[in-house]
């Protein structure tokens, strides 16, 4: 059952308003503005019904208070007044009054004030809970999207890595390369790719088993990985191959650090079932240029890749056109 304050200091208003209003809601009493203050704070009730001319205080004084506090800031009052107050009325509203009834007053209209009030507190109310719903609902929504996000930036992850080694694969190369030879065009700095392959790679996997040639890749991996500069990228290309770029590097610069990889892999020692298992590599050098394609540049590296494998394995060839024509 809803709830209502009547507030009069005249023992006859409080009666006429009483009898109106018992049984359709849960009375609530007080004499002056101060108890009015005091009852509402206790009670909570959904509706005032606020008289103006009180003793201790007045009606208007009583009202301002109550919305000055939270709990019972949003309780509408409706002031309950004398004729003649009515231009006072203003100031009603001016703190925080909803509406006015004069005295003597028409029950209907009182009952039908009334239930407008209440209503709209309630439809207040509902709107409140409704907003702080759909708050919750946000917040719930955009940690889902979080969730989401830190899903996919995993999969974007697992997606550019090869399971085997962790290096980069051949789709994050790809990007990559695209990516930097946007930067040529804008800073017109070379870069250089170098292609790598194990040399007789069959051979390990016919010997020592697949498993021994599996570490033997991740191994020559690591020792790769850990000659590059930060912004050298190294991906593996194919089986027991790797694609190697190297920004702002020439021709030059990429052969020097094309045999410096060279010697470390012939170096790395990969402990097999049987002791320990060298390989060697040889490498395929070209630099991207205005001329060409990324296509043609990966061709032109394989291509050196492929005169250094013609001509005794673990070297590193450095494409020329004359050798572009083979
Ligand atoms: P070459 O010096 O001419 O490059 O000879 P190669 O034996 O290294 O080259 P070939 O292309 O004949 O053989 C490559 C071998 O690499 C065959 C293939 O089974 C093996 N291989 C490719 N991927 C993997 C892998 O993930 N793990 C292992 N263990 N072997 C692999
Ligand atoms: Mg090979
Ligand atoms: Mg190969």
């Amino acid at each position: 059952m809803q709830k209502i304050l009547i507030v009069d200091d005249v023992p006859t208003n409080i009666k006429i308003l009483r009898e109106l209003l018992v049984g359709d809601f849960e009375l609530f009493l007080a004499t002056n503005g101060e108890m009015a203050i005091e009852v509402a704070e206790s009670k909570l009730p959904d509706l005032i019904l606020m008289d103006v001319m009180m003793p201790v205080m007045d009606g208007i004084m009583a009202c301002e208070i109550l919305h000055t506090r939270p709990a019972t800031a949003t309780i509408p009052v409706i002031f309950i007044t004398a004729k003649n107050d009515v231009e006072d009325m203003v100031k009603g509203f001016e703190v925080g009054g909803v509406d006015y009834v004069t005295k003597p007053f028409n029950p209907a209209e009182l009952n039908a004030r009334v239930k407008t009030h209440l209503e709209l507190k309630a439809s207040r109310e509902q709107l409140l809970r409704s907003r702080r719903q759909l708050e919750d609902a946000n917040r719930q929504l955009e940690d889902r999207n979080d969730q989401l996000n830190q899903a996919i930036e995993q999969l974007n992850i697992a997606v550019m890595t090869d399971p085997l080694t962790g290096l980069h694969n051949r789709r994050y190369m790809t990007q990559a390369i695209e990516q930097e030879k946007l930067r040529f065009k804008r800073t017109e700095r070379p870069f250089a790719l170098v292609i790598a392959d194990i040399d007789h790679f069959k051979v390990v996997n016919d010997t020592h088993g697949h498993e021994c040639g599996d570490e033997v890749l991740k191994q020559v991996s690591r020792t790769i990985l850990g000659m590059l500069r930060e912004q050298d990228h190294v991906a593996r290309w194919g089986g027991e191959e790797f694609l190697i770029m190297l920004p702002e590097t020439g021709l030059k610069g990429a052969e020097l650090v094309a045999d410096k990889l060279r010697m470390a892999v012939a170096e790395t020692v990969t402990k097999g079932p049987d002791g320990g298992v060298k390989v060697t590599m040889t490498f395929g050098v070209a630099e991207f240029s205005n001329m060409v394609s990324v296509d043609e540049i990966i061709k032109n590296a394989d291509n050196a890749l492929y005169q250094g494998k013609e001509t005794g394995r673990n070297q590193v060839v450095v494409f020329s056109p004359r050798l572009g024509a083979n």
